[in-house]
């Protein structure tokens, strides 16, 4: 069982993770997380890792299994989330395991850092958002560094994880400078660090002075969007219905329909475009999209607009 345990607490276990830990016979995992669980391992055998022991942890949960034993593998977060799941199939793949063998392997999933230092800071992943570990011990800088700047660029709001340790400091100092290159200096952060656990901390900042902030191995940094703005003590990200409807009203602003695509969604912006007499570079310019896909749109003729209804079957508010 590969087990996330959510965030440290244990009103955030969930059910089917406290359940598979009090089923397990062995419980294997790096030692911070085995002493957020230690009240619940009473009568079983506990195996402590280092945090660099990896592929061990996943070892020896193969060779417990064989021997018939139930195995709890625990992650903090979610397992699959820069935790265990990944290790754990490439050991046994290599040991020629396959779904149909007789160990059955089951992923519990957990709430990740993400989701967890989301809640604490108020609702900053309303809108397209990714996640960006900046741990360079098994990953080149450069593979990073061009993610965080094609996110800087497509305006995702950001989850950083493991954005510092004691060793790897500048790395977030790297992250800044290539968000800089395309988001504006005031852009909201929050800092959250030992969510729901006793030593919690939160701290709102922004991108120009978060590398003033204390930041840590247990950290997670929430950098918004163009969009995200903190009001209260908050961090909000607008799901985008300002776009379409009078906020105070909740009327369609003109030339929107509720349950239809934006005048600027894909069908209106088509037509736009066609409609516009600009070349492609310079639409490429404005939209800041590459010049071969717009050159390939205006190159395909324009498809009549989609009969109305097909709207009944959308999603509300989409
Ligand atoms: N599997 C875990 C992530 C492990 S990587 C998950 O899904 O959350 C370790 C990184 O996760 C840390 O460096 C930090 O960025 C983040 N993290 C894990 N637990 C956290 C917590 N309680 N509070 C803040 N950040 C946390």
């Amino acid at each position: 069982m590969l087990v996330g345990l959510g965030p440290g607490s244990h009103a955030h276990l969930s059910a089917r993770a406290r359940a598979a830990i009090a089923e397990a016979d062995t419980v294997i995992g790096y030692v911070t997380y085995i002493r957020l669980v230690a009240d619940l391992l009473e009568g079983k055998e506990v195996i402590r890792k280092s945090m660099t022991e990896e592929l061990d942890r996943a070892v020896e949960a193969f060779e417990r299994a064989r021997q018939g034993k139930r195995v709890a593998l625990i992650s903090s977060g979610d397992a699959g989330v820069y935790g265990m799941a990944g290790p754990t199939f490439e050991v046994l793949f290599q040991a020629g395991w396959t779904p149909e063998s007789d160990i059955e392997v089951e992923i519990i999933p957990g709430a990740s850092a993400i989701n967890t230092c989301a809640a604490l800071v108020g609702a900053p992943l309303t809108h397209d958002f990714c996640a960006i570990s900046l741990s360079d011990l098994l990953t080149p800088w450069p593979v990073i560094a061009r993610r965080l700047e094609a996110v800087a660029f497509s305006d995702f709001v950001v989850a950083l994880y493991n954005p510092k340790s004691g060793r790897r400091t500048r790395q977030i100092v790297e992250a800044r400078r290539l968000f800089l290159r395309h988001r504006s200096p005031d852009t909201p952060v929050a800092i959250v660090k030992s969510a729901y656990r006793p030593k919690q901390r939160i701290e709102f900042t922004t991108l120009e002075k978060m590398t003033e902030c204390d930041i840590g191995m247990l950290s997670t940094v929430l950098i918004g969007n163009s969009s995200t703005f903190i009001r209260h003590g908050l961090m909000v990200t607008p799901r985008g219905y300002a776009n379409k409807y009078d906020v105070d009203s909740g009327t369609a602003h003109e030339g929107e329909k509720p349950g239809r695509s934006l005048s600027s969604g894909l069908t209106g912006w088509l037509a736009g475009i066609h409609a516009s007499g600009l070349g492609a570079a310079e639409l490429a310019r404005i939209h800041r999209l590459p010049e071969d896909y717009i050159a390939a749109l205006l190159a395909e003729p324009l498809e009549s607009p989609e009969p109305l209804s097909e709207a009944a079957g959308e999603e509300a508010g989409a």
